[in-house]
């Protein structure tokens, strides 16, 4: 179990519908293909991108029978990915930064705390001290609910009273993460895409704060987008990359979607490497992404 069955199947379906009956990889095809790569949210320009790869290769070769097509379309994919991917995440360590900064954004509701929880859980498992930072203050149950994931992996967790400010939390963490000697800080912000100017200036001001503590900090800005909202992912990812220097990515939810493509089509657009995909509601569902793996999982 992959997590990706959803998105598996989908793919595989349509491209059996769309090529039953024939033997050799045709315009028609080709046109099917096309249809099913941007209803799996690969999104248009990275779709065309494929087809016009796919079609370059058919021309040269001539004849291309639909049997080959899934490689051909694996090929194809696997290249894309490694050109925006180019370091693959192999595990949680972290090697020069002590402590590590994660700084997480992300709207409400894509699976941010969700994701900070799983990733504490998985840092721990691999051997390192982990602090939360609930620097998402304008909700209450944003605090409760790093708190209570806090508890659930066992990990030290800084909170203040809601409303206060968010910089003086992660100013908090921060310093009690050295003091401490924990190895990986990460901070929860306000999810809030208000305008672009304010989301900026909370963002920067909470940088400027931990670089106080930490020269350097953040390390890792972190983006959580749903990748089962498609098209929206795509647009909070334009949003945030221009607010801030948005580093990696983590795409939740791929379990409950039959639209993973969105993974390929964020990759090419944003050429910000995804380091994170969310499989389940769980604490171990949380997986580096590993291009390889990805692909291998569409295609097995
Ligand atoms: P936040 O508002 O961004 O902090 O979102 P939450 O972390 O509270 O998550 C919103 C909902 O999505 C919760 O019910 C989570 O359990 C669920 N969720 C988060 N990540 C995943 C995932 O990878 N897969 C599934 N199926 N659900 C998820």
């Amino acid at each position: 179990d992959t997590g990706l069955e959803k998105t598996k199947d989908n793919f595989f379906s349509k491209i059996s519908k769309a090529i039953a009956g024939k033997s050799t990889v045709d315009d028609d095809v080709l046109d099917e293909l096309e249809e099913i790569l941007v209803t799996s949210d690969v999104g248009v320009s990275t779709t065309l991108k494929i087809i016009e790869r796919i079609q370059a290769r058919v021309a040269k070769d001539k004849y291309v029978s639909t049997s080959e097509l899934n490689s051909l379309l694996r090929d194809e994919i696997q290249q894309l990915l490694a050109e925006n991917n180019s370091n693959d995440f192999h595990n949680f360590e972290y090697g020069n930064h002590k402590p590590y900064v994660i700084m997480v954004v992300g709207v409400n509701g894509v699976g941010k705390t969700t994701t900070i929880g799983k990733l504490a859980h998985q840092l721990k498992m691999a051997g390192n001290k982990v602090v939360l930072g609930a620097a998402d203050t304008f909700r209450a149950a944003a605090v409760d609910q790093i708190l209570l994931w806090g508890e659930r992996v066992g990990v030290r967790v800084v909170a203040q009273a809601m409303g206060s400010d968010p910089a003086s939390v992660a100013f908090d963490t921060l310093q009690s993460a050295v003091a401490n000697g924990e190895d990986v800080a990460i901070i929860d912000t306000a999810g809030r895409l208000h305008n672009k100017v304010g989301l900026m200036n909370e963002l920067t001001k909470i940088k400027n704060v931990m670089q106080k503590v930490i020269p350097g900090a953040p390390h890792e800005i972190l983006l959580v987008l749903d990748a089962s909202t498609g098209q929206n992912a795509i647009e909070q990812c334009k949003q945030f990359t221009e607010a801030t220097a948005v580093n990696a990515l983590a795409l939740t939810k791929l379990d409950g979607t039959a639209k993973g493509g969105v993974v390929i089509g964020i990759s090419d657009q944003f050429k910000i490497p995804v380091k994170y995909i969310g499989v389940g509601e769980g604490m171990n569902d949380l997986q580096l992404f590993d291009r390889k793996g990805f692909v291998d999982s569409l295609f097995k």
